[in-house]
């Protein structure tokens, strides 16, 4: 079973970050008002498995807009919306860190 990285959503996901049962996350941006993330289970690739390892939200971030621009998936965003994108993913990203989760084999 091929699996995609949850973070970048383009890289091979080969290890799996888990989240502690009970555990209930959400995040409150301009993006979305309330985002409710998809407790459970979190795959990750390669490259965006060491910096969710080190709790790198800030650096995490700035791969998956990096990966997200270099594929032409912001193309048509103004800077007031990538700004807004940008901050959606580092809520989300710190908020999944602060669950703690748990890297396990996939
Ligand atoms: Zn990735």
């Amino acid at each position: 079973m091929i699996m995609i990285c949850d973070f970048c959503i383009f890289g091979r996901a080969t290890s799996m970050f888990v989240i502690p049962m009970g555990f209930s996350l959400s995040v409150v941006d301009d993006l979305a008002q309330l985002t409710e993330l998809d407790g459970g289970r979190w795959p990750s690739c390669d490259d965006c498995e060491p910096l969710v390892e080190q709790r790198e939200e800030a650096e995490l971030t700035a791969r998956v807009m990096s990966v997200f621009r270099e594929s032409g998936l912001l193309s048509s965003f103004s800077p007031e919306e990538l700004a807004a994108i940008e901050s959606h993913l580092d809520g989300k990203f710190t908020a999944l860190f602060d669950a703690d989760p748990i890297k396990q084999p996939i």
